[in-house]
């Protein structure tokens, strides 16, 4: 029997199927497709399919044998009708038999797939309203190889007048095989099996950042079927993001991160209900949004949004993943609170303020450390959501990628943790910072350094050395005393001195002046907008 052949009658499967038993094989698997009533939102009545028969039985053979040869099945075969077929009709058959279930069934999807694709067939579809079009003709397919090609300019000539009527109605998408999402190498992990694809479909999972931690999550969470996946970032994306930012390409620049990242899941998986929120997270929306979702992951560089994060999370009993990147280094935590887990501010009790940390655009990274970090985000989560074993919890896994050392930290519920007190009530995250602001103004904006001094400011620089080489301190009159040294470097300020500390973007000097605020240093301030913000006034 041929592997691949066209049935001018209605096909007999018993024949074909005979054909395939073998006593090597523990599984057979068959396909059939059926002539259907509609097409396009047309009514189909009946069709026709013709064949450039002598070259679509070459190229069916190939796709056969190729088929064996990949999955490692011991037989298969294809048939297809050529000629009228009336609704319900069988149009093609598909048949492999395998040693495991598992190959006859990739086998039997891969033959019908690449027919679909590469076999110069032509339908004919006859609509309800008497008119008639073809369609999955050589101009919809998918290039193939030259004799195809050859083949089609043959037969396009006999039908000329159809085939341009066939055009006029319709796109040519429908020519596209429908390709389905294959998740039979997680599936084999006994763990995981179909038990676990379908906790994974059933799972919606949040991730808070579409940035170097939010792209392995993303697409590795995609990649394993989760149902829904929602995505928020209120940023548009800059070419500086891309080397760690895997998801996007240069073309995309300027366009919403969320948005891209919502098209490249759906691309990846079309199973995904891939949602985009292209709005920043905030005490209004949070606890909305984090409602609708059964896990979230933490992918942002600021603290706040964790802090805030923590909050509604700890309060509506949702785990969340955290992870933080500082230059080669990161840690990773896991927060239970359905289990009575600690959370973050039991870790960080005086609330860890933007800046203390620095951003990648500060600190400068290489794009595998947050991949590595947001990929350990990834396996937490479907850790989590499989609800398998070795799971992170009450522990803080911090990893140094450049000297590559690892360390596991216990910890615990903190008794003054604000988030575990009895009553469980959330405290607003910025009382202190606000009540702070409104009795001094912690930032002050200035169009030079030469203006704040006239108010009788002293300027001290708070970046690194490394960043003063590129661009220096912008007034020959300030200090300079790293972060760092400042914070904890015994560095002794005059109690009533006036200071005014700068960085790059105002984020580190702004966490360093409220810090010094509150060990008693009251006039201390923040240059808003840092020497960013001088260069851009500059400019004006
Ligand atoms: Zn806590």
């Amino acid at each position: 029997m041929k592997s691949f052949c066209f049935s001018h009658e209605p096909i007999d499967t018993t024949v074909f199927r005979d054909a395939l038993t073998n006593p090597q094989s523990g599984g057979y698997t068959s396909f059939e497709g059926w002539v259907r009533n509609h097409n396009e939102g047309q009514q189909v009545s009946r069709l026709e399919y013709e064949a450039f028969e002598p070259l679509a039985v070459k190229e069916g053979e190939r796709i056969v044998a190729e088929a064996i040869k990949r999955f490692g099945i011991e037989r298969a075969a294809c048939v297809h009708r050529v000629g009228s077929l009336a609704i319900g009709d069988m149009a093609v058959w598909v048949g492999a038999s395998a040693r495991h279930r598992d190959e006859a069934f990739r086998a039997c999807r891969y033959i019908i797939d690449e027919v679909k694709h590469r076999v110069p067939i032509w339908k004919k579809e006859h609509y309800e309203n008497g008119d008639s079009g073809w369609v999955n003709c050589e101009r919809c397919a998918a290039p193939g190889e030259h004799e195809t090609h050859e083949h089609t300019h043959a037969a396009h000539s006999q039908d000329d007048n159809d085939h341009s009527h066939g055009h006029a109605g319709h796109s040519h998408d429908h020519s596209a095989p429908k390709l389905v999402p294959d998740y039979s190498r997680q599936m084999a992990l006994k763990e995981v099996g179909a038990a676990g694809q379908a906790k994974l479909r059933n799972s919606r999972v949040l991730v808070i950042g579409c940035g170097g931690l939010g792209a392995p999550v993303l697409t590795y969470l995609a990649g394993a079927g989760v149902g829904r996946l929602g995505m928020v970032d209120g940023d548009k994306l800059e070419a500086s993001n891309l080397h760690r930012q895997t998801l996007f390409a240069l073309a995309d620049v300027g366009e919403h991160k969320a948005i891209l990242a919502a098209d490249r899941l759906r691309a990846l998986n079309p199973e995904v209900d891939a949602r985009a929120y292209t709005i920043r997270l905030n005490a209004e929306n949070a606890t909305e949004l984090v409602g609708e979702y059964d896990l979230v992951i933490d992918c942002t560089d600021n603290f706040s949004t964790k802090f805030l994060l923590n909050d509604v999370c700890v309060r509506l009993g949702k785990p969340v993943i955290f992870s933080s990147v500082y230059q080669y280094e990161g840690q990773l935590q896991v927060v239970r609170p359905d289990r009575g887990g600690a959370c973050l501010r039991c870790v960080w009790p005086e609330a860890t303020r933007d800046g203390l940390v620095g951003n990648c655009a500060e600190a400068g990274v290489l794009g595998p450390v947050p991949g590595v970090f947001g990929t350990l985000q990834a396996l937490e989560a479907l850790k989590t959501l499989l609800d398998l074993p070795g799971q992170l919890g009450n522990e803080l896994l911090v990893l140094d990628l450049l000297m590559l050392t690892v360390s596991r930290v216990r910890i615990k519920r903190a008794a003054t943790c604000p988030d575990h007190a009895s009553s469980r009530i959330i405290r607003p995250l910025d009382t202190s910072a606000a009540a702070a602001a409104a009795a001094e103004p912690l930032e002050l904006s200035f169009d030079s350094l030469d203006e704040a001094e006239v108010q009788g400011l002293s300027v001290i620089d708070i970046r690194e050395a490394r960043e003063l080489v590129e661009q220096p301190t912008p007034t020959g009159n300030g200090r300079h005393i790293p972060m760092a040294e400042l914070l904890h470097g015994g560095h002794e300020l005059a109690p009533a001195g006036k200071y005014l500390l700068i960085c790059a973007s105002g984020r580190r000097s702004l966490a360093a002046a409220e810090e010094l605020r509150s060990r008693g240093q009251q006039h201390v301030y923040s240059l808003k907008g840092g020497v960013a913000g001088l260069a851009r006034r500059s400019l004006i």
